[in-house]
């Protein structure tokens, strides 16, 4: 129940004064349909409305003044602006309107009247001008003029000041509310409370004031931090109350791993002793296990499905393309079945008797491991005791497809996996209802991918080089970047790579691209992996996690336009075999200094960890890595680099919070409560959730 203090914030925001039906959509365009979406709407600037003379006002700034009416100027043609002259004690200032001037403005500012006037003003030779301005008010009423004002973003169509206008009027609807922060900790920050943060956001009295660290907006997005923190830490508890089958490790594990031809490095080891701790406990698991492409993964989900097996339960992994589940039911049939554990592939392939053949074994128990794609939670499919899932690239799935996989058994571990390695901060935040292993060491010998930049005027080189290496036997990739407007432009561009290598290097050149129907991809990708083609010209659809040890050069054009977490895991795709292998980063010159600098990490490091921290250190706000895509939560006032120490700390404060007091029932945890209901991260959970 949400209390009733809070009930003028949930008012619909078309409840505040000077919001009609024409703009009410608008509205809920650029803030969203609440009050409090409003007053949560953060400004993107500050002017600066000085108040100044009209010989001391400067060009090209806005700037406030004090005139008096002194005559009304009507075009003297069509077309021609309406203006009015004004003048001070130092001069003319002419105001101007190119649209919607008339004698309305005289009769609402007649010659001798006293106004005050807020606008950039222009100089053309000695004459001063105001076109359009921004307030026109009686002199007595100079005061509400603020002397600086926040801007809003206009993206909505709607002009700033009508959506400044608007969240003054939906503060004044907001109560204040009793203190939920740490009352110490809130006094060495040196924040105000909430409601006077709030107040300074939108009423910011100097220019600083709309710094991304100054205090107020630091205490606002600490306060949705630690409320995003807080939903998700109560629902890892809730999670931990539902009992889910205990699972000790097993002999049959320890033999599986004794007869792998190589050893578990130490982050492997730790992985795995951390979902076998989760296995023990008899509550359901939920984990992430983080690590570059070819760290390693899926042998340690298989020792854990094998522990499951000895236990009698089933396992299913489920990866995002039928190549991948096929490869995967490749390399874990044989070591499996060696230890006499049953595995079966299920794809969309399957159909007809043979599939039906196939759901009989499931159901009977038959299977110990199933191994497939969406097939394996279609709605006929039974499990006859699913106990694990094992989710590979886990954010090629929707959180529906995860859960409808979990709903096959009566309470299913959750074991996701993850090539794209990201910095702790964002994990606490992406990821905070998860246990997250990481896998931050490779497996060893395996040479690093020598990477270089090349600019694009130097593309012959790399193919006469390309095409000596493709005659001896070696394998590349060419990825040609999703980069223009329209798809099919990006499309054109890959066909026309794909045909100029051809004429280069004969027909061993193979295209793939998102257009393609799934079936055709998969038999290009196949006959790639099985060495039929040798240059593989690819849009970003080469599926991470494809093994084709014999490929050893990545050719990235336009480099530039990639994430480097994309790029390094385009990159992951060589360096598996025993060939030395090589990356091109073909970029379009000139560089900028950030994309130099960026470039340059990939090339220097060859740690997806590493990789990630830096390159979240080197962007500056706003959201230029593609976060909110990618699952980062949506938030209102927290940046996750300049917040980046607050995320933290808000973890530890989530954490400490629930420990004293886990119904939130002292006089804290009822203000807690609130906070939590302002910021609403539980109507959001299906989002945000990666479990
Ligand atoms: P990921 O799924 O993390 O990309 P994989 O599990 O596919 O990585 O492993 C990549 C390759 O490395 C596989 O061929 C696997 O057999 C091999 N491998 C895994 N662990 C080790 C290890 N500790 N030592 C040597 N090779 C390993
Ligand atoms: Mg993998």
């Amino acid at each position: 129940m949400r209390p009733e203090i809070l009930f003028p914030l949930f008012a619909p925001a078309a409840s505040l004064k000077g919001i009609g039906p024409k703009i009410a959509p608008l509205v809920e365009r650029a803030a969203g349909p609440l009050v409090r979406d409003l007053a949560f709407l953060c400004p993107q600037g500050v002017i600066e409305r000085k108040r100044i003379t009209v010989q001391a006002a400067q060009d090209g700034l806005v700037q406030t003044l004090v005139v008096r009416i002194d005559a009304h100027l009507p075009p003297s043609r069509r077309g021609a602006p309406w203006r009015i002259r004004t003048l001070d004690e130092t001069g003319f200032l002419f105001l101007t309107w190119f649209k919607g001037g008339g004698p309305h403005l005289e009769t609402q500012h007649p010659p001798g009247a006293a106004r005050a006037v807020s606008g950039k003003l222009e100089r053309f030779g000695i004459e001063a001008q105001i076109a359009h301005p921004d307030y026109l008010l009686d002199a007595g009423r100079l005061d509400d003029i603020p002397l600086i004002e926040a801007v809003y973003g206009t993206t909505a169509g709607l002009p700033s000041r009508t959506l400044r206008r608007l969240a003054l009027e939906a503060l004044i609807k907001t109560p204040d509310l009793a203190e939920w922060q740490d009352p110490a900790w809130l006094a060495r920050k040196g924040w105000l409370g909430w409601r006077a943060a709030l107040e300074r956001l939108h009423d910011p009295k100097t220019v600083a004031d709309m710094d991304i660290a100054a205090p107020q907006r630091q205490r606002l997005a600490y306060d949705e931090l630690l409320a995003h923190q807080l939903a998700m830490a109560q629902r890892k508890a809730a999670r931990r109350r539902e009992a889910a089958p205990i699972i000790p490790a097993s002999p049959v594990s320890d033999a599986l791993q004794a007869a792998l031809p190589f050893r578990l490095t130490g982050a492997q080891n730790r992985s795995l002793s951390e979902i076998r701790g989760d296995l023990l406990v008899g509550e359901r698991m939920s984990r992430l296990v983080q690590g570059d492409v070819g760290s390693g993964k899926t042998v340690v989900a298989m020792l854990a499905m094998a522990d499951v097996a000895a236990s009698g339960g089933q396992s299913a992994l489920m990866a995002p393309t039928e190549i991948l589940a096929r490869q995967h039911f490749e390399t874990l049939s044989a070591p499996l079945a060696a230890q006499g554990l049953s595995v079966m592939l299920l794809t969309g392939r399957d159909k007809g008797a043979g599939r039906a053949e196939k759901l009989r074994a499931l159901a009977s128990g038959a299977v110990d491991i199933l191994v497939g794609t969406h097939a394996l939670f279609q709605d006929d499919v039974v499990y006859a005791r699913l106990d694990l899932a094992v989710i590979d690239e886990q954010h090629r799935f929707g959180v529906a497809e995860r859960r409808r996989l979990q709903d096959k058994g009566a309470s299913v571990h959750l074991l996701a996996m993850s090539a794209t390695p990201i910095p702790r901060t964002l994990e606490l935040t992406q990821y905070g209802e998860l246990d997250v292993s990481r896998i931050d060491e490779k497996p060893p010998g395996r040479t690093p991918v020598a990477t270089r930049a090349v600019p694009l005027p130097r593309i012959g080189e790399i193919v006469q080089r390309l095409k000596t290496v493709v005659a001896s036997g070696a394998q590349a990739f060419w990825i040609c970047p999703l980069v223009a407007e329209s798809e099919l432009m990006d499309l054109a561009a890959a066909e026309a790579r794909a045909a100029d290598l051809r004429q280069h290097m004969g027909p061993r050149v193979g295209l793939v691209h998102g257009q393609m129907p799934p079936a055709e991809k998969d038999a290009v990708m196949q006959a790639f992996t099985e060495g039929k083609v040798s240059v593989l010209v690819a849009t970003t659809v080469v599926e991470v996690g494809v093994n084709v040890p014999n490929a050893s050069i990545m050719v990235i054009e336009q480099a530039e336009r990639f994430g480097l977490a994309q790029l390094h895991q385009l990159r992951g795709r060589v360096g598996r075999g025993v060939r030395e292998s090589s990356c091109v980063l073909l970029y379009d010159p000139p560089l900028s200094k950030t994309g130099e600098a960026r470039l340059d990490i990939l090339r220097k490091s060859d740690d997806g960890f590493e990789i990630a921290e830096r390159d979240l250190a080197l962007r500056g706000g706003g959201d230029p890595l593609g976060l909110k895509q990618s699952g980062f939560p949506a938030y209102r006032f927290a940046d996750p680099i300049a917040h980046k120490d607050l995320i933290s700390a808000a973890a530890d404060d989530a954490r400490l919070i629930l420990a004293r007091d886990p119904g939130l029932n002292s006089p804290r945890g009822q203000a807690v409560r609130v906070l939590c209901e302002i910021f609403d991260w539980q109507a959001a959970l299906g989002l945000t959730d990666a479990g």
